[in-house]
């Protein structure tokens, strides 16, 4: 039994000038009338409703559900009882246009905690009743709108409420379609269904056995005509179990009263259903995983986003570690493989000492056999001397260079024509120097006079690294250099392992000239780790700044996606709460789905992100540098991004109004 019972009550809305849209009513409607609300348009007849059907309270006055005082509810509460008892039929039917009639009829029953099986199946029941069977996998937005309602009616009674209340339930529909929904809900009233129906249709009115009017926010009864009149009429087709939706209604056939049927409830308190509102956890996943795909264009546009972000966020990281090592590599490569030893003049004669110029070949061997040592050659300088292709022609004064190779050169120096070591009367050219002096090409064998005295060139120096004067010299070696005059300065080149440079620098001038070691310095990179260290970290900083940059822009776009979708689904998230979410639902409900659109989106943009670094660095030649770990870091990056794209979509839904979003 659920007895309805309202004194007194009055609604005002705030406004600039207060709406007194009730005034003073007060009204009981017992367990099994069919109570129809007529009026003029703004007369206050969906205020009734809403108030009546726990969707709005008063501002005054008492409402009482059995012996309940409902008006001090919390939301949470009233939630739990409109779900347990009251079923909701619309004008404009609020169905999912894009779900099919048994998923907008399983709507009805997503709150009430059980499994989207039991919920499926029940659906099918109500569908029967309402004659839809047949059209129960058809998207909502195909059915004519009298098969709509019935859905809504379907949807209103498939979750066992016993008061259904409906609103101008007809006032979208033609004559025929509009008999149909009266008899049906006629029909569910003989079954001991409490029917409050609100129209401005005398025809529909006339079907109730009880009629308010309602003028100005006061109401009068207009007729009583046969509410409470349990014992004939209609209740005789009760006695019909086979028929379609009879298992809905279990009880109440077998009763000897249509007012009786078998509670829906599982514990009550004087009189009132108490039935907590709940999402069972699947049914929670069927409802999101419905709305993503009954929706294929919203949700790949939102999961498109949620792409975009972690592409941009992973590929932003990876790129990061590649472009550093990148930068390692370049480093490397250049200023940190490096030592070089040179011997200065003690005597301050201008020339170093003789031991210099003859290299010693236990001082070669020494300086060979240092761990990490790629190459190694000595180069001393000769001052510069008249040279000439053609003594006919022209002479030019070139430096001399001596050099002596320590292992074979790849990196420090490149020739084109012979290798290295020289013999006494053959010499190498600088390809500058070898442009000055107009040598003949190296197949003809050309003759290079330096002081008069005639040499072979056998190979032009095309590349000397960081020692780049000799491309613009002559080099010979040193024991010849030496013969042409004493070396003013005496240099050895060392190219090193990565990471060997400092431990070089320590020992290369004592395996080069033991006795001579305060005479030489050493030029190493002054902290080779340390500025690598800074380099790497500068340009990993600037990129992890765009990381974030690209992570807070996909989330505000997200957020705003979601925010648009909880604003255009008012209606839809308003129709849940009618039948009985909570706010908490609604709002775990969007993070869901968002949560959902991040997964999805997470391991969509990892995918594409690892393409897009193949992609760039097979273009740049970079050595690409990918982590195992960004698949699961996409995908976590994707969920965080979902979850906190909703935070404020979430509140919105929370904040929605029924009563409001549903007029
Ligand atoms: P009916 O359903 O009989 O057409 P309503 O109950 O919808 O009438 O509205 C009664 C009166 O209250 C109308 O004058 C309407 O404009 C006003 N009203 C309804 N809702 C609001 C609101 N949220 N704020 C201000 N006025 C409202
Ligand atoms: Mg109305």
């Amino acid at each position: 039994m659920t007895v309805l019972t309202l004194e007194n009550a009055s609604r005002t809305y705030e406004a600039v000038v207060p709406v007194h849209a009730l005034k003073s009513v007060s009204i009981t409607i017992n367990q099994g009338d069919f109570v129809a609300i007529e009026g003029p348009s703004g007369a206050g007849k969906s205020t009734l409703l809403n108030i009546l059907a726990l969707l709005d309270k008063p501002t005054h006055g008492s409402y009482r559900i059995d012996d309940v005082d409902v008006v001090g509810l919390s939301d949470t509460r009233a939630a739990d009882l409109r779900g347990s008892i009251f079923g909701f039929v619309f004008q404009s039917f609020h169905l999912l246009p894009l779900r099919t009639a048994v998923e907008n009829v399983m709507l009805g029953m997503a709150y009430q905690g059980g499994d989207p099986e039991s919920a499926r199946m029940r659906a099918y029941e109500a569908l029967a009743f309402v004659g839809l069977s047949e059209r129960a996998d058809i998207p909502a937005e195909r059915l004519s709108g009298g098969e709509r309602q019935r859905i809504a009616i379907a949807r209103a009674i498939c979750g066992g409420a016993p008061v259904v209340v409906a609103d101008e339930p007809t006032g979208n529909l033609d004559s025929r379609s509009s008999q149909l929904i009266m008899d049906m809900l006629a029909d569910l009233n003989d079954r001991g269904t409490t029917i409050i129906v609100v129209t401005h249709d005398p025809a529909v009115a006339a079907k109730a056995s009880r009629r308010l009017r309602v003028v100005d926010g006061v109401v009068t009864q207009q007729s009583d005509a046969s509410a409470n009149d349990t014992a004939d009429g209609p209740a005789a087709q009760c006695g019909q179990t086979t028929e379609p939706g009879a298992a809905l209604f279990q009880g109440t056939a077998a009763s000897p009263s249509r007012h009786r049927r078998r509670s829906p409830f599982r514990c009550t308190r004087g009189g009132t259903p108490t039935t907590a509102s709940r999402v069972h956890p699947r049914m929670l996943w069927h409802d999101v995983s419905q709305a993503l795909v009954s929706d294929p264009g919203r949700s790949s546009r939102l999961i498109g986003v949620v792409v975009i972000a972690v592409t941009l966020f992973l590929t932003v990281i990876s790129l990061a570690y590649t472009a550093s090592y990148q930068v390692s590599d370049v480093f490397d490569a250049q200023r940190n493989r490096r030592v070089a030893v040179a011997l200065t003049d003690p005597t301050d004669t201008g020339y170093i000492p003789q031991v210099v110029a003859q290299p010693d070949p236990e001082a070669v061997d020494r300086i060979a056999s240092i761990n990490g040592l790629q190459e190694a050659m000595l180069v001393s300088r000769h001052d510069n001397h008249p040279a000439t292709s053609d003594p006919s022609l022209r002479v030019v004064d070139l430096p001399v260079y001596g050099l002596t190779p320590i292992t074979p050169l790849k990196d420090l120096l490149t020739t084109r024509g012979e290798t290295l070591p020289l013999d006494h009367d053959q010499v190498l050219i600088g390809e500058a120097a070898a442009s000055a002096c107009g040598l003949g090409p190296l197949d003809a064998s050309p003759t290079l006079w330096v002081r008069g005295k005639p040499y072979e060139v056998v190979g032009i120096i095309t590349d000397a690294g960081i020692r780049s004067e000799l491309l613009g010299g002559v080099v010979m070696s040193q024991e010849e250099a030496s013969a042409v005059a004493p070396a003013a300065e005496n240099v050895l080149e060392i190219r090193t392992a990565p990471g060997a440079a400092s431990a070089i620098a320590n020992v290369a001038a004592l395996a080069w000239v033991p006795t001579h070691v305060e005479t030489a310095i050493t030029d190493s990179p002054p902290d080779p780790t340390q500025m690598r260290e800074e380099l790497e970290t500068s340009v990993r900083t600037a990129l992890q700044t765009l990381t974030v940059v690209s992570a807070l822009s996909g989330l505000a776009i997200l957020s705003n996606a979601m925010n648009n979708s909880v604003q255009t689904r008012t209606g839809e998230l308003a129709l849940r709460r009618a039948m009985g979410a909570k706010r908490n639902h609604l709002r775990t409900l969007i993070s869901a789905e968002s949560l959902l659109i991040g997964l999805i989106g997470g391991a969509c943009g990892s995918i594409l992100s690892l393409l897009v670094v193949l992609a760039i660095t097979i273009f740049q030649h970079w050595r690409p540098v990918i982590d195992p770990l960004s698949f699961p870091l996409g995908i976590v990056a994707g969920i965080l991004t979902g979850l906190a794209a909703a935070v404020i979509a979430s509140r919105k839904a929370g904040r929605i109004h029924p009563a409001q979003a549903l007029r």
